[in-house]
């Protein structure tokens, strides 16, 4: 089961190395895969030729069918999504992260890191037993390690890309002073604080004396300085970035209960009670959509719906929300094979605009925000995952990126009636053939292993995932090393970088030609199955060859034109 490079053309993949780009674009050694997490170009050059290609390729495929089996788990216990809810939901993460950005820069004097507010929610409801879909209340601990982390890189200021030398002066200045401010402001040791003095003189000396100094010598210089001074500033900094974690933690919650009383507030209005929550049947039973323990009030339609050139509008209380026209019929065809509650579709729009809604909460409300978190792999990957090694599920997905119509997502209340799963973790496989694209979180990434591990470990039906993940190396995360040492691993494959691209996780609104982005790291590729799994899916090098010829682009292209 040792790794397998069937990669067949190496010297490209030296040459674009992941790596190498990553040190060249970040020129900081010493930067963490945090920093690094740029993960694909927004610029892209389709020809007119691509656009015409996108009419015609298949986004999705819900006419395959599925021989996944489950452990039933228990009935979602979040309240029915309700656009007043919803909306109101939308403008108190909206404060949240404007909080957010207010409280590190009163704390810290820096920015919110970016997307970390994101990758704050997803890696809190790794553990979140509360009752807010979005908002965490209930997790193991009030400090969350993603969000301390990323704050705690960017102390004492975040170094941002490097262009020039003049730049690495610059920045390597405003170290010096950002630090000397830390030292004199903050409680240190005296011998952490004799440290920091030292290195902070003997630097600002250093660029007093050499005007001459070339990139490289800026760029060890800094790098020196972070090393040496970083351990003293982390604990300085540590009590006061803790209290920021534990401030959006509370925030949370507050907001949470918010919500939790305005949404039993408008099923009383409706007549409908909230039932207690019943524990998990354990019966064995085909994949399905999970289930919401509270029926959703029949709501009078309060959603206005305008379509304009491909894209159409879903208003609720002057809250406009688009989406391209294929995606609404996309929406439409999962909620007619997935919803049973509601064969009129009076609902639909409702649950559309709610679902929109949420997403757009979730990744945040800026162009491009997020779109890190939610790209999706070539169809036609897809295609050849479900002809070759018989997946018929994706275990991260949402309603708006699923190319099967079985997936697990994040939210299942708004999710469910569009056919998901619920979230991953609460998703009990024993039998079938999965795909994982997993956001980039790396806490996420972690508890995902652990899951597969324990479902392979306790099934003795074929179960096969494969998972894709971003090969980072500077330093390796910890999923990817548990995936590399596990004893469920059959193969493990690089897609290197520049040679494959990733869709858009905002192509269900995107125009057209944003909707491919090359992948600026290597894609690895881990096949972790059970004995059963690996007889029926093992990666043989035939099927291999396959995937590795789905990923190309050209390819793609070159399919396309079949159509
Ligand atoms: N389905 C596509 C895109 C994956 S992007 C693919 O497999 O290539 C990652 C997706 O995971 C996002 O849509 C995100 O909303 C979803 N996600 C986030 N947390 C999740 C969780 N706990 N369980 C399942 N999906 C989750």
């Amino acid at each position: 089961m040792e790794a397998l490079d069937v990669h067949e053309n190496n010297e490209n993949f030296k040459e674009h190395s992941p790596l190498s780009e990553t040190r060249s674009s970040d020129l900081d050694p010493s930067t963490s895969q945090t920093a690094k997490r740029k993960f694909a170009e927004i610029e892209t050059n389709n020809s007119p030729q691509d656009t015409k290609l996108f009419k015609t390729e298949k986004f999705w495929d819900f006419s395959l069918e599925s021989d996944v089996v489950v452990m039933e788990g228990a009935p979602c216990i979040f309240l029915p999504p309700i656009p007043e809810v919803e909306f109101f939901r939308f403008n108190l993460v909206k404060q949240m992260r404007d909080e957010y950005q207010d409280i590190c820069k009163q704390n810290e004097g820096i920015d919110a890191p970016q997307e970390s507010f994101n990758r704050w929610l997803l890696e809190r409801k790794i553990t979140d037993k509360g009752t807010d879909p979005i908002l965490p209340t209930a997790c193991c601990n009030d400090v969350s390690p993603a969000m301390f982390r990323e704050i705690i890189h960017d102390v004492p200021i975040r170094i941002s890309k490097i262009k020039s030398c003049s730049d690495a002066r610059r920045q390597l200045f405003r170290y010096g002073e950002a630090a000397k401010h830390m030292i004199e402001s903050r409680n240190l040791s005296l011998e952490s604080r004799k440290v920091v003095k030292w290195h902070i003189e003997d630097t600002l000396s250093w660029l007093r004396k050499e005007q001459n100094a070339v990139l490289t010598d800026y760029l060890n210089r800094l790098a020196h300085i972070r090393r040496q001074c970083g351990p003293h500033l982390v604990e300085a900094a540590r009590f006061s970035v803790e209290n920021i974690c534990k401030k959006m933690y509370f925030i949370a919650q507050e907001n949470a209960k918010k919500l939790l009383d305005k949404h039993h507030a408008v099923l009383r209005l409706y007549k409908i009670d909230v039932p207690a929550p019943l524990q998990p049947s354990g019966k064995l039973c085909p994949v399905k959509p999970v289930p919401m323990l509270c029926a959703t009030p029949m709501l009078t339609n309060s959603i206005t719906q305008v379509a304009i050139k491909g894209t159409v509008s879903l208003t609720y209380n002057a809250n406009t929300l688009r989406i391209n026209h294929r995606y609404l019929e996309k929406l439409e065809q999962l909620y007619r094979c997935s919803c049973k509650d509601d064969p009129t579709m009076q609902l639909f729009l409702p649950r559309v605009w709610c679902l929109l809604r949420r997403y757009q909460t979730f990744f945040g409300p800026n162009q491009y925000e997020g779109i890190m978190l939610h790209g999706a792999l070539p169809t036609q990957v897809f295609q050849c995952l479900h002809d070759t090694f018989g997946v018929t599920m994706e275990c991260f997905a949402s309603p708006l990126n699923c190319f099967y119509k079985h997936y697990s997502s994040a939210f299942a209340d708004t999710d469910t009636y569009f056919g998901s799963s619920g979230p991953i973790l609460q998703f009990f496989p024993v039998r079938g053939s999965f795909e994982a694209n997993a956001p980039f979180v790396e806490e996420l990434m972690e508890a995902m292993v652990d899951h597969f591990e324990k479902l392979l470990k306790q099934s003795n039906e074929p179960l096969s995932f494969i998972v894709f993940v971003p090969e980072w190396r500077d330093p390796t995360p910890v999923a990817l090393l548990r995936m590399e040492n596990s004893a469920f691993k059959r193969k493990q494959v690089l897609i290197p970088a520049f040679e494959h691209e990733y869709r858009s996780g905002l192509h269900h609104a995107a125009p057209q030609k944003e909707v491919y982005h090359k992948a600026v790291h290597g894609t690895l590729i881990f096949f972790l199955q059970n004995d059963p799994g690996f007889e029926l899916w093992g990666p043989t090098q035939q099927r291999l060859r396959k995937l590795i010829t789905a990923f190309k682009p050209v390819a793609r292209h070159h399919n396309r034109q079949q159509d």
